[in-house]
């Protein structure tokens, strides 16, 4: 079936909540895209932050391939291999004490949420129940996580909102004092707000949510759904910040585009949960927890995290030599390769049309919010896939221009 066919049935059969390009990808290889007509794509896209190693990466198809034959779901009544080591993996690494498989970001998050709320409950009593988050963020898509999240556009209909939530403003350090008391059972944060325009927090701000949840005996929860695994150039970002919270929540390339999420907690607050206190059907599958364990192995190498860096400068550089050319821009931002340029003022909403506008010219990008162009490539993007994509961004945005 041709492109055009498919694109007719999307808006046929599906929910209106997505919008999606009409370029249509067949088949991936390393950081480019193809259509069933053979039209070639540079992602910049990244599936979102999850394809944090390429499309195809033979490693991962061997992982996967491999579990396939084996055993591919059994249920939380039992345990298996691939879950067990790929907890081991990942709290040596981290050094944190406890972890919880899901499936999504947003189911990590909400298990840190309900966990947190659990322990302040468990321990100081039902006065200590509120959750302090940030204008901007995003958690994901549950009630609760929407609610959480810091942009009205995405809880507004779902009113009203559970008690206790406090939203505060991102980076503002003399306001933390007011708004984080001894009723605060858990802060959270992204260390990046990456959904919400790629807007990096101070040191100072993550170092000064530390001291508060220390002296108000609450959890500091970072989101590094879309900021971890590699990303930042670092195996997680709080590692960049030296801030270390109590829990994280990781998804997205955790098994480098195979569905799965997980929190990772420290003592006392893993004590939330007990025997029954949660849980997840598919949390913890075999198939994902192969896959991740390969893709952690792979990421976690200093090469590959030294390269994320390289990448980087190459990003920014080509983007400063597109703006000076086209005047789009008014800042370029991010760490590693999640990315950010905001367009300026003159083309401000704009930013979803520009990502409709550029597949047909060679090139995928992403928004974050309204007015910024989010880059969230493969850690692994090979440096002529950068500067191809980059060349046709080039030409895409001209036009746009020209045209606008
Ligand atoms: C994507 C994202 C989520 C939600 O993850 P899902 O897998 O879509 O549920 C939560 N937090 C952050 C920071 C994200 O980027």
């Amino acid at each position: 079936m041709q492109s055009q066919d498919l694109y007719q049935q999307y808006s046929e059969y599906f929910m209106p909540v997505y919008k999606p390009v009409t370029f249509i990808p067949d088949t991936g290889i390393g950081s480019k895209l193809y259509d069933v007509e053979g039209n070639e794509v540079i992602d910049f896209v990244g599936g979102v932050a999850a394809a944090g190693l390429g499309h195809a990466h033979p490693e991962l198809i061997t992982a996967l391939e491999k579990q396939i034959y084996k055993l591919w779901h059994v249920g939380n009544i039992f345990t298996h291999r691939p879950q067990l080591e790929l907890a081991k993996k990942l709290i040596t690494i981290t050094k944190f004490d406890k972890i919880f498989l899901c499936n999504s970001g947003t189911e990590a998050v909400e298990a840190a949420l309900k966990l947190t709320k659990s322990y302040a409950f468990k321990r100081f009593g039902k006065h200590k129940f509120k959750i302090v988050s940030f204008y901007k963020s995003f958690h994901g898509r549950t009630c609760l996580a929407v609610s959480v999240g810091g942009q009205a556009k995405y809880w507004s209909g779902f009113e009203p909102l559970p008690d206790g939530i406090i939203h505060g403003e991102f980076n503002n350090l003399p306001q933390l004092d007011t708004i984080i008391d001894d009723e605060v059972a858990a802060v959270i944060t992204e260390p990046i707000q990456a959904e919400g325009g790629v807007i990096p927090a101070k040191a100072e701000f993550l170092h000064k949510l530390r001291t508060l949840c220390d002296k108000h005996n609450c959890a500091l929860i970072f989101d590094e759904v879309q900021t971890g695994m590699g990303r930042t150039g670092k195996l997680f970002a709080y590692m960049d910040y030296q801030v270390t919270p109590d829990i994280i929540v990781v998804a997205k390339s955790l098994a480098g585009g195979f569905p799965i999420g997980a929190m990772l907690t420290k003592t006392p607050f893993n004590t939330g949960f007990e025997f029954g206190s949660h849980g997840s059907t598919f949390g913890g599958n075999p198939l994902a927890c192969s896959v991740a364990l390969t893709t952690l192995n792979i990421i976690n190498q200093p090469e590959l995290l030294t390269g994320v860096i390289d990448r980087h400068k190459i990003m920014i550089k080509n983007l400063e030599e597109i703006n000076q050319d086209l005047k789009i821009f008014s800042e370029i931002r991010g760490k590693g390769l999640l990315i950010g340029a905001e367009l300026c003022p003159q083309y401000h909403g704009k930013a979803v049309e520009i990502v409709e506008f550029t597949p047909q010219f060679g090139v995928a990008v992403l928004n974050a919010s309204a007015n910024v162009i989010r880059f969230l490539p493969s850690l692994i993007i090979s440096f002529e896939e950068i500067k191809l994509g980059m060349e046709r961004l080039h030409l895409a945005l001209a036009k746009f221009i020209s045209i606008n």
